[in-house]
């Protein structure tokens, strides 16, 4: 583990935009009000775009150009803590972003055939889903176009120090991190306009998918903008009278509602979706409710991938045991239901979404 390493730092003179909220277009202006040619804020776009992690690895900009920009249109990107699992394959960092300097997780993930990042797109979240550790620490701040899209420029750097039995190479972007995307609409889609531009990292949309736990009006519009982004809809519970106790977002969107906006997804995109759920103790990892979610996933085509729940310190309930997570696959099988029981990377690093920052604020609380 290391920590405290900064990428940059610098007082802005833009507050609340950080370099990686500017489009070309107004880092062209920005520039041509400090006398400066359009050509280089062309170099400066695609340097950031590109993978430098620092104004001063920008050699191709002269010296006093970059620390004006270091100063004065700071990337608001710092590196507060980092740690690393599974033999160097995971690797989570807690960020500082923008000049307010919201705290969000981070986490890379390298297998033998593909990398992926797992990003935040909340300081924290407002859904109140009790089993998770974001969900307990409440909405903080939403972040901004800019302050999402940074996160995966971290991901690309970390991406070189992942293990040779790795491809090294980040190609894949899940919004599974912190936060509720589509509570931030906004601010999400930006970050995925940019992840997508072919001046900046030029991310496949298709490699790209957003979870969400619900919302069917952002469903709705996530097909309409972008109907090559995956769609991923963290269920947890097949039934409304658990789900609402579970997720209480359901008893603004019920099941049937969002089942309905997944179909609606489904034919607009012509992409199946994925239905996520974690496998709670005792709770959602019944047979009744692995026959419910036949039901749901088979109208839908989805594939379903389990999760065993990472405990958290604000809601004493464990994991499902292996056991019992066998007898809920073999319903789900039984049924034609395609479904994958997901690694659980990086237990021991706080590698659950919100647990890296809740053990950072104990810390800072002493
Ligand atoms: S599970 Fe997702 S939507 Fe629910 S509280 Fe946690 S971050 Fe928010």
């Amino acid at each position: 583990m290391r920590s405290g390493r900064s990428d940059v730092r610098g007082a802005g003179t833009l507050p609340g935009m950080g370099a990686y909220d500017l489009s070309l277009e107004e880092l062209t202006g920005i520039l041509a009000g400090w006398g400066e040619p359009a050509f280089r804020a062309r170099q400066v776009h695609r340097q950031l775009w590109r993978r430098a992690a620092r104004y001063e690895d920008m050699t191709d900009v002269p010296p006093p150009l970059r620390e004006r920009l270091a100063a004065e249109v700071p990337l608001g990107v710092e590196v507060l803590e980092e740690r690393t699992a599974d033999g160097g394959a995971t690797r989570k960092a807690l960020l500082g972003l923008g000049p307010a300097r919201h705290l969000v997780e981070v986490v890379l993930m390298g297998y033998r055939d593909r990398v992926t990042a797992c990003i935040s797109s909340q300081a924290g979240c407002a859904m109140g889903c009790g089993f998770c550790a974001t969900g307990q620490m409440g909405l903080r701040n939403n972040l901004t176009a800019g302050e999402i899209a940074a996160q995966v420029m971290w991901a690309f750097r970390e991406a070189r120090r992942l293990p040779a039995s790795t491809p090294r190479r980040l190609a894949n972007v899940v919004f599974m991190g912190m936060g509720e995307p589509l509570a931030n609409e906004r601010a999400a889609f930006g970050a995925i306009e940019r992840l997508v531009d072919p001046r900046g990292p030029k991310l496949g949309a298709r490699h790209v998918t957003l979870s969400t736990v619900g919302l069917v009006p952002g469903i709705r519009h996530l097909g309409e903008r972008f109907p090559q982004v995956g769609l991923a809809v963290s269920f947890h519970a097949a039934d409304d009278e658990l789900r609402d106790r579970l997720v209480p977002i359901n008893r603004v969107h019920p099941i049937s509602a969002l089942v309905a906006a997944m179909r609606e997804h489904r034919a607009r995109t012509r992409r199946r979706p994925s239905i996520e759920w974690a496998m709670i103790d005792a709770t959602n990892d019944s047979d009744d409710q692995a026959r419910k979610l036949v039901r749901i996933a088979r109208e839908l085509g989805a594939h379903v991938n389990l999760i065993p729940l990472n405990p958290t310190p604000g809601w004493p309930t464990e994991p499902s045991s292996p056991q019992r997570i066998r007898g809920f696959v073999g319903v789900l099988e039984s049924g034609g239901v395609n479904v994958t029981v997901r690694d659980t990377r990086g237990r021991g690093i706080e590698a659950a979404c919100g647990q890296l920052r809740l053990a950072h604020d104990a810390a800072a609380r002493g």
